[in-house]
């Protein structure tokens, strides 16, 4: 393996293992968290629209104007801040890619970036692809919530930035107002960046969404990144953004616009349509994921899991110990190849994979009748 030394000890995402795993043992999928049902019509159509009607060239490299327009009306409504799409706003390959050129375009060699662990895969790799270093905060199970001497020790005179992911993933936490106080008071005096990866920030069953960007102090220190793949089931699309202050998008173009220079652009004028939904989409979206978490967190606590359900995301982390496994690796393998079920082992999203071992990720973004196909298989586990 000719793997780079940067890269090398995070092996392969743990999205890819399972998916092909479940693909091998013909499992239902509920490990990578993408939708097996389709977007909305009326996105899709201006997509094609937009490949029929010749807008096949390269985008400009901020991202087609309509888009960037369509995200900053958004932002807007969501938080109250006003910003220039042509200074601020950055469309990139997902949000996955969001991080990366924040990460490449605003961190240097030996600084310091705290994360919450559990954690989102890339977010460790982006940073150890610029030689930065990440400090991790534990969210304690089952309530998944920081101790407060925890978070202070991670910030250091080297502290360069925090990333913080609400609602989290994979724990499904919805960081209230006074939590996000506390990290936004420990980045202002640390005089540090944020990175918020917002990408779950319409899947909130419990407790209010907030942009961290939006509290005192922050707006100026802060990337806030989104994408359509969640909100509108098109993961295969790849739109996503990075909205942050001039100073800071500079930062993130710097490395943007060597990564891709430009995203999609029939696929940046189908984002635009899909941003311009109205109220009634976002409530039925919601509505219908509050559905299927409730199925499915009372089917796992049926069953025998220890569950507590997520206030957003979909995702849900339940104690699988009742069934007498060693680790999540050995749960999430039986499962898979004996229960025909595939899951996330969430030892991979943490810097002391004891602290997941307990833990398996479902995720709930598939049709009713492929959760109720998963939970009668699971109904074989035995405890
Ligand atoms: N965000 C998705 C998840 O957590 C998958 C991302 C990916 O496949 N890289 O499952």
């Amino acid at each position: 393996m000719a793997v780079c030394d940067r890269l090398r000890p995070f092996g392969s995402t743990i999205f890819s293992t399972m998916t092909g795993l479940a693909n091998k043992h013909r499992a239902i999928n509920l490990s990578q968290g993408f939708p097996d049902f389709d977007g909305p019509a009326h996105v899709k159509a201006a997509a094609i629209e937009a490949i029929t009607d010749a807008k096949n060239q390269y985008a400009p490299h901020p991202g087609v104007p309509a888009l960037g327009e369509a995200i900053a009306a958004q932002f807007e409504r969501n938080t109250g801040i006003a910003v220039d799409p042509a200074s601020e706003i950055t469309v990139t390959a997902g949000c996955t890619q969001a991080i990366a050129a924040t990460c490449l375009g605003l961190l240097n060699p030996g600084d310091e970036v705290v994360v919450f662990e559990p954690y989102y895969d890339s977010y460790r790799p982006c940073c150890a692809m610029t030689d930065a270093t990440t400090r991790s905060v534990t969210l304690h199970a089952p309530h998944f919530r920081w101790n407060d001497d925890e978070l202070r020790a991670a910030f250091t005179s080297k502290t360069r930035a925090v990333v913080v992911n609400t609602p989290h993933n994979p724990t499904g936490r919805v960081f209230d107002r006074q939590e996000l106080e506390q990290i936004a008071a420990l980045c202002i005096e640390h005089d540090c960046l944020c990175f918020s990866d917002e990408v779950y920030d319409r899947l909130v069953f419990e407790g209010a969404h907030i942009s961290i960007a939006s509290l005192p102090g922050m707006r100026e220190r802060t990337v806030t990144m989104g994408s359509v793949g969640k909100t509108y089931s098109l993961t295969g699309w790849k739109i996503g953004w990075a909205i942050a202050p001039p100073a800071l998008t500079a930062g993130v173009r710097a490395a943007h616009q060597f990564m891709l220079y430009a995203v999609a652009t029939p696929l940046q004028h189908g984002a635009a349509a899909a941003l311009r939904s109205g109220n009634d989409y976002y409530e039925e979206f919601v509505e219908t994921y509050r559905r299927k978490r409730d199925f499915l967190c009372d089917a796992l606590a049926a069953i025998g899991f220890g569950v507590v359900a997520p206030q957003g995301t979909y995702f849900v982390l339940a104690d699988h110990t009742p069934f007498g496994f060693d680790d999540d690796v050995a749960f999430c393998t039986h499962l898979v190849r004996d229960i025909g079920v595939a899951a996330i082992p969430p030892s991979a999203f943490y810097d002391r994979p004891e602290h997941g071992k307990r833990l398996v990720r479902f995720a709930f973004c598939k049709t009713d009748d492929t959760l109720q196909a998963a939970v009668e298989r699971m109904g074989k586990l035995k405890s």
